[in-house]
């Protein structure tokens, strides 16, 4: 199989951002799709069946990111995959970061993720038994949304079961490598539920962890 029989359908590349998705300057890559229905969902068009996402092969993505390996290069930045869920296309990321390594950059990779996928999927980019200096992925970005089960299936409309299972796999392998976000959600959490949420993460072992709220129509006015 050469990594032009694998195809990655975007939704956006977003060139030049700086400080938000890894360190650097990244280019971010939103993949189309997700398995979540969040409630105040920023990519709403991941879920809209008539949007037409963008296709990329391997080499073309290469070829279109590549426009900023000066960029990349002198600043300690690279690419980002976010979504959508990215780890929906998680065997292309992986052929990706493969074929860019062969063709010599030294950009980074990072992945922005809910983690809220198979274990295959998760596993394809992330195999067990990998050590931490294999991993692919330089930084993992996870935006938890809460972990009181109940909080998170009324928030996503799904269990939380997927994502707490790849969550234990990145604490065994790199928890250093992982920033955790845990959102305050208006009318889903409280501060005291992020407090438990946090207090459990760091009992994993992560110790970069985010807290921030989400903005949406119920809080938008007040800031
Ligand atoms: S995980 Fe992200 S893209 Fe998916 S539904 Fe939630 S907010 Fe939207």
């Amino acid at each position: 199989m050469t990594a032009d029989s694998l195809t990655f359908r975007a939704f956006a590349v977003s060139r030049h951002r700086l400080a938000y998705d890894g360190a650097g300057v990244t280019t971010l890559v939103g993949g189309y799709g997700c398995p979540l229905a969040c409630r105040y969902c920023i990519n709403s068009v991941c879920a809209d069946p008539s949007f037409r996402p963008r296709t990329y092969t391997v080499s073309a993505l290469f070829d279109t990111v590549r426009i900023d390996d000066l960029y990349f290069t002198a600043t300690g930045g690279g690419v980002t995959f976010g979504g959508g869920e990215p780890l929906l296309q998680a065997p292309f990321i992986a052929a990706f970061i493969r074929y860019a390594r062969e063709q010599g950059v030294t950009w980074r990779f990072n992945l922005e993720t809910s983690l809220a996928v198979p274990s295959a999927l998760f596993d394809a980019l992330v195999p067990e038994g990998i050590t931490a200096e294999e991993c692919p992925i330089d930084e993992f970005i996870v935006d938890v949304k809460d972990m009181d089960p109940t909080i998170y299936e009324r928030y996503t409309g799904q269990p939380s079961d997927r994502m707490r299972r790849n969550l234990t796999r990145l604490a065994a392998l790199c928890p250093d490598r992982v920033t955790v976000r845990v959102p305050f959600i208006p009318g889903y959490n409280t501060a005291a539920d992020g407090d438990r949420s946090e207090e459990i993460l760091r009992g994993m072992g992560f110790v970069r962890i985010e807290r921030f709220t989400y903005i949406t129509d119920r809080n938008k006015d007040a800031r």
